[in-house]
Parts: structure tokens; C-alpha cells; sequence
């Protein structure tokens, strides 16, 4: 803990500040600052690669604590809950789960299975009466989205998408930058989202689970990053499709997708979302007074960037416990981060995503 006040302490007046105008959880992750306000129950849905990031992020949340767990390996609830203090009766598998209504320890459900199955067990848990994270894409097209958002509002539960980037703070420096007018009238994005795919048997690569390929896995941070750096939503999409190998990528995979979408200000994105290429993962944002730049721009991080007025300095801290905490924040207090993400957000991007496979299909613009 020293070392992060030494850390905080190191940093400036104003770039400690900037975040903290905007959502007081950024700093509060990494401070010392005691804590003793309600505690976040979390379960995870799906004990894979990214449910073990989440797991290790929250042991640094103030606010929120991992409690339960829900898996379809017996052995990974054994290996779990010897890792971090899970009682037997917290945790449950996917025939089961709907028990979780009788079960006080757990307030929400973060579902970190694959895409294919997140509407599904969203509804399920919110049936249940409790809160839902869910990883992004919230589902494999806009009416499950829409679905899943409907769900929660009937059951008044919250529904909230794993947004990571709404919370880090480098992020919320450039949005606060936009919002408060220092790039002058904005007039184009670039964004490029990108990693070269291994394992060809694995679900990202199965339409039924993954309900696309690139675009749904990382083509959509740059829809999202499009929508939270220019801050407005777009109006019309155009995309054309590249695939280079048909075997890996088979119909309704997409491997490598270059769009490009409209918004009413005038402004325009140019984005890349693939599969095949490496350490693609960069923002560019331009308007008439100033510039933003970020790469990699929505990996783990450090996140690094610049704009027109210096480097960024914001804090690097882990992204998963900034959000956790930011959530807790969300849900108990009503304290929203600078950009939503609620169910209603992760809608706009599945319908932009939906737009984007159709404009590949028809090769024509597609209205929104
Ligand atoms: P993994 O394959 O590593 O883990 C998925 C887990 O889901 C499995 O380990 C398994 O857990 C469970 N599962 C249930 N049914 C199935 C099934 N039919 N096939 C495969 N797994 C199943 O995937 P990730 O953790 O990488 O991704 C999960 C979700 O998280 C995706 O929606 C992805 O887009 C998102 N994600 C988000 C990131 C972010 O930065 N926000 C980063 C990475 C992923 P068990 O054995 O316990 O049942």
C-alpha cells in the first residue's frame, strides 16, 4: 500500500485531479483511504481466462468482493475456492443456478462465458433477482440485447456491460478533454482493434458461441471507442470484408472487417476490427483545435497516449479493479461513470454491429 501512496503522491495536483471530477472511484482504487460502506457480493459466471483476470483485479477492490461462483468444471470450484475462501454454498453450476435467488451472499452475477450463451444466463440470473455484469458483446446481436435489457428492467435489476474502458483513466482524460470542448468541432476517428487468433477449435471461432468473429471479440472496442470519443452516435455505416483464410474463418467468421461510420455532426470513423494481424490496437481522434492518440489504446494497459497538449499522465491502474469498485460505486450509490454502460449502451453497439454485417453482405450503406 506504500508504494502506491509514494506512486499517488508522485503525481501532479491537475493530473490527479481530472479523473477525480469525473468519477471519484479512479483514484480511490489506488489510494489508502479507508473504506467501510456496503461491500459488492460478486459471483462469476464461467471460470475462464478472463473470469481469472477479474477474480485477481477484484483481491484490490475496496468495494466489491468475489463471494461465489458459477462453473461447469467441478474442479475449477475446488481449485477456486481454495483460492479465495468460496463456502460450498456459493457456489453453483449451470443446472442449478436459478438457486442463487435464495442465496444473500451474492448480489450480482458477472457472466464471463462465451457470447453465445450471455443472454440466456443474463435473464436466468436476473429472474433470480440479482444484478448482472455482462462481458462484452453483451450478446450476438441487437434484439438479445434488447431482450436481455427488457429482462432486467421487468425484474428491476441492474444490467450493466463489462466496459472496462469507461473507468481508465487516461480514457476518461480525453473524454473529459471532448466534453469540455478542447479538441474544437471533431471531424474524424480512427480506430483499429486487432490480434492474430490462435487455436482454430476454440469458440471464438464458432459462429454459435461467438456469434461472428473479430467484430464481436475486438472489433467492437473501436465501435464503442468511436461512440465515447466523439460522442455522438453514428447515423449510417459502410464496411468490406478481407479473408484471407476461409478454413479458420468460416461462413459468418469474420477475420478482417474495414468500416467506416457517419455521424450527424459531420464527423466520420474509419475502423479496422481482425483477427490476422498483431498488436492492432490504437485511436486517433482529430478535431479543428486538437488531437488525441492513444496505442495501445484499450488493451490491459498501461494505456499510453498523447494529444495535442502533452503526454498523458494518468495513472496506470489495473482497469478490472477500477471498474469493480466503479460498479459497487454504480449500484449503491448511483454514481455513473463519465460514458454509460448499461444494458442500453451495449444495445448501441450490438446494433451497430448488426448494421456493419449487413452492410458487408449487401456491400451497401446501412442507415441506422
Ligand atoms: P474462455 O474460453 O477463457 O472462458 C469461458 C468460460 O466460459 C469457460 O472457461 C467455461 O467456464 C465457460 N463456458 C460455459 N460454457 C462454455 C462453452 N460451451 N464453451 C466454452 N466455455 C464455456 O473465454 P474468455 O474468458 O476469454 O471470454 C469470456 C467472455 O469474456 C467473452 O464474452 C469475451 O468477449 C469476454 N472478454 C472480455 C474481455 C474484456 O477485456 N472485457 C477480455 C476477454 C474476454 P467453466 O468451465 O467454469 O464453466
Amino acid at each position: 500500500m506504500g508504494s502506491r501512496r509514494d506512486f499517488l503522491e508522485k503525481l501532479t495536483v491537475s493530473t490527479i485531479s481530472l479523473p477525480l471530477l469525473y468519477n471519484p472511484t479512479n483514484l480511490f482504487a489506488a489510494s489508502d483511504e479507508a473504506y467501510d460502506g456496503p461491500i459488492l457480493k460478486v459471483a462469476i459466471m464461467g471460470l475462464g481466462s478472463y473470469a481469472r483476470r477479474v477474480a485477481k483485479a477484484m483481491e484490490s477492490c475496496k468495494r466489491a468482493k468475489l463471494t461465489g461462483v458459477i462453473s461447469g468444471t467441478p474442479s475449477k470450484i475446488v481449485e477456486w475456492r481454495a483460492k479465495y475462501g468460496i463456502p460450498e454454498k456459493n457456489c453453483y453450476n449451470y443446472d442449478n443456478f436459478d438457486r442463487i435467488k435464495e442465496n444473500p451472499d451474492i448480489d450480482v452475477v458477472y457472466v464471463i462465458t462465451p457470447n453465445g450463451l450471455h443472454k440466456d444466463q443474463t435473464i436466468r440470473v436476473a429472474k433470480a433477482g440479482k444484478h448482472v455484469i455482462c462481458e462484452k458483446p453483451m450478446g450476438i446481436n441487437a434484439q438479445e440485447g434488447q431482450e436481455m435489457v427488457d429482462a432486467c428492467k421487468a425484474a428491476n435489476v441492474k444490467l450493466l456491460i463489462g466496459y472496462r474502458m469507461h473507468y481508465e483513466p487516461k480514457t476518461v482524460e480525453v473524454i473529459r478533454m471532448r466534453k469540455a470542448g478542447e479538441f474544437g468541432k471533431l471531424k474524424f476517428f480512427q480506430g483499429q482493434s486487432g490480434f492474430t487468433i490462435g487455436d482454430p477449435t476454440q469458440w471464438r471461432l464458432n459462429k454459435k458461441l461467438a456469434g461472428g468473429g473479430a467484430m464481436m471479440d475486438i472489433g467492437i472496442y473501436s465501435i464503442n471507442g468511436a461512440r465515447y470519443m466523439l460522442g455522438e452516435e453514428p447515423i449510417w455505416v459502410t464496411a468490406q470484408e478481407t479473408k484471407t483464410d476461409s478454413v479458420k474463418f468460416k461462413e459468418g467468421v469474420d477475420e478482417t472487417i474495414q468500416f467506416q461510420m457517419g455521424f450527424p455532426s459531420g464527423a466520420v470513423a474509419s475502423c479496422l476490427s481482425t483477427y490476422a494481424m498483431s498488436h492492432l490496437d490504437r485511436f486517433f481522434l482529430n478535431g479543428e483545435d486538437g488531437f488525441a492518440e492513444m496505442q495501445p489504446s484499450t488493451g490491459y494497459g498501461p494505456i499510453k497516449g498523447r494529444t495535442h497538449k502533452g503526454e498523458l499522465k494518468q495513472p496506470h491502474i489495473t482497469h478490472q479493479t477500477l471498474q469493480m469498485d466503479g460498479m459497487a460505486q454504480l449500484i449503491f450509490e448511483g454514481v455513473e461513470p463519465i460514458v454509460p454502460l448499461d444494458g442500453e449502451e451495449g444495445v448501441k453497439d450490438m446494433k451497430i454491429i448488426d448494421a456493419i454485417y449487413l452492410a458487408v453482405k449487401t456491400g451497401k450503406r446501412v442507415d441506422l
